[in-house]
């Protein structure tokens, strides 16, 4: 069962927020004094909030972050093996420090390749000190006290936890949008996807601290929540409350404060009908679905063990299409599993004309290690993905950019996140999560909520005049 915790948030650096994918400069001035820490996220939007909760812990401990490795006592890289090249990319930025150690700096490999890899990282890899895959996090203080009492290796390699990540400090990163892990892990068996072995079993967080963070956060002013779950819509409440995913969603939309509420990603088996009731009803609820298909072809989703057929996931589809809101729909999917057919393929093609998706993201099959997937016969060739990726990119480019343009005219309200180098050019996020572009004299519109005009479409963002 998940621990109880309190949660103190954005405890000041004297650094500049440190941003996912920043890069890895090491052409630094000298290193600085002190407990220092760098962290480099790569992969998804969980590794990125668990980066903010890793930072929290070292912060807690009386460490600093830092900008640069260079900077740093304590480099960290927190990884993702879903496709070989991300993994590949981890030993990249190890190689950096191929000539130390020079016992001034301690590295670390954090998250799925720490997982995957195990101690073979310390082989490739002689210099590194910490190995500890997302599942172990729990254990990160007793590890980092190991590495300052001086122990030279060690690791967190653990998946077989009830346990959940809980931390007394999360260091958040983005001013606008806080992420929370309502959900660890993945007792999903998809053929291709390394989760299952990398994250560990499913485990939720009880509903009572999952509130709880949420009232902390929006007593320090965030307004809009996304909460977080390889599958998110998975969620069971483990306390006696037993709140189901859909009341769980209504309780943190009424938390007050909290204007957006937002969550990702969802499975298409356990999503019902009661999610789509609760964004109906509830104007907090963003009108935005991230529902992966994966394949059009029921033949190829059999193959991929997502437990549903092309059939079921239109119905689940017609449901969303079906609410009194407008919801926009993205989706995942990959191409070039082993086996798929011309056809396979075109039946993924004409599920994209069906369900008009606002957004997908669109991968070549990649062969990862421990996965049933790997052994699986009828390999597609590299050129051969790379065609079908183009095909399908061409064609959800033509679908997005129609869907866009659908909504010159109309207003939306917007939750302003960026503001560009030019004079007066502002950029935010309708609630269906499109990138509306404007412009407008006002000094610092960042954090504000405003209403804009689409006046120009384009397929991957909108243009608009702010309304007065
Ligand atoms: N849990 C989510 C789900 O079930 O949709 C997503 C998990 S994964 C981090 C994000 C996406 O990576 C998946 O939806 C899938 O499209 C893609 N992916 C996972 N394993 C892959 C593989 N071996 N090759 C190519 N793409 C992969
Ligand atoms: Fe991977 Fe499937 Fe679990 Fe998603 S549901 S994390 S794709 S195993």
């Amino acid at each position: 069962m998940a621990q109880e915790f309190h949660v103190g948030l954005d405890v000041l650096t004297g650094e500049r927020p440190l941003m996912a994918h920043s890069p890895a400069g090491v052409q630094q001035p000298a290193r600085e004094a002190g407990r220092t820490f760098y962290i480099e996220t790569f992969g998804c939007q969980m590794n990125v909030h668990d980066s903010e909760k890793v930072a929290g812990v070292l912060l807690r401990r009386g460490y600093r972050q830092v900008n640069t490795p260079d900077a740093a006592a304590l480099v960290l890289y927190n990884t993702c093996s879903i496709r070989e090249k991300a993994a590949q990319k981890v030993f990249s930025r190890l190689g950096q420090f191929k000539a130390g150690p020079d016992g001034s700096k301690v590295i670390g490999v954090l998250g799925c390749v720490a997982q995957q890899e195990g101690e073979q990282i310390f082989e490739r890899a002689p210099w590194v000190s910490l190995v500890c895959g997302s599942a172990s996090y729990r254990k990160l203080p007793e590890l980092l006290a190991e590495l300052e009492a001086g122990n030279r290796r060690v690791t967190g390699l653990d998946t077989d936890t009830e346990e959940t990540f809980e931390t007394e400090i999360t260091r958040r990163d983005n001013p606008f949008r806080a992420y929370l892990t309502i959900i660890e892990g993945c007792d999903k068996a998809c053929a291709y996807c390394v989760v299952p072995f990398t994250r560990g079993p499913e485990r939720s967080r009880s509903s009572a601290p999952v509130l709880e963070e949420v009232r902390q956060l929006a007593d320090v002013g965030y307004s809009e929540v996304q909460l977080l779950g390889q599958t998110v819509n998975s969620y069971r409440d483990p306390s006696p409350r037993r709140l189901s995913f859909a009341e769980l969603l209504v309780a943190v939309s009424e938390v007050p404060g909290i204007h957006r509420v937002r969550f990702t990603t969802s499975h298409p088996r356990d999503f019902h009908r009661d999610i789509v009731e609760a964004i109906d009803s509830i104007p907090a609820l963003c009108d935005h679905v991230h529902l992966p298909v994966q394949s059009g072809s029921t033949r190829i989703l059999r193959a991929m063990q997502r437990t549903y057929t092309r059939e079921d996931y239109l119905e689940k589809l017609a449901m969303i299409r079906a609410a009194r809101r407008p919801i926009s729909v993205t989706s995942d999917i990959i191409v070039g599993f082993p086996g798929e057919t011309d056809q396979d393929f075109a039946d993924t093609l004409s599920l994209l004309d069906l369900a008009q998706y606002d957004g997908v993201f669109s991968f070549k099959y990649s062969p990862r290690p421990n996965t049933p997937a790997i052994s699986m016969a009828d390999p597609i060739p590299e050129e051969e993905k790379g065609r079908r990726l183009a095909v399908l990119q061409e064609r959800q480019r033509r679908i997005q950019t129609a869907r866009n343009e659908a909504l010159v005219g109309q207003t939306f309200e917007v939750l302003v996140d960026g503001q560009s180098r030019k004079e007066n050019q502002w950029a935010g996020r309708t609630s269906s999560n499109r990138v509306l572009n404007f412009s407008s004299p006002h000094e610092n519109l960042l954090g504000h909520y405003v209403q804009v005009k689409v006046a120009r479409a384009g397929p991957n963002s909108l243009v608009g005049e702010r309304v007065m």
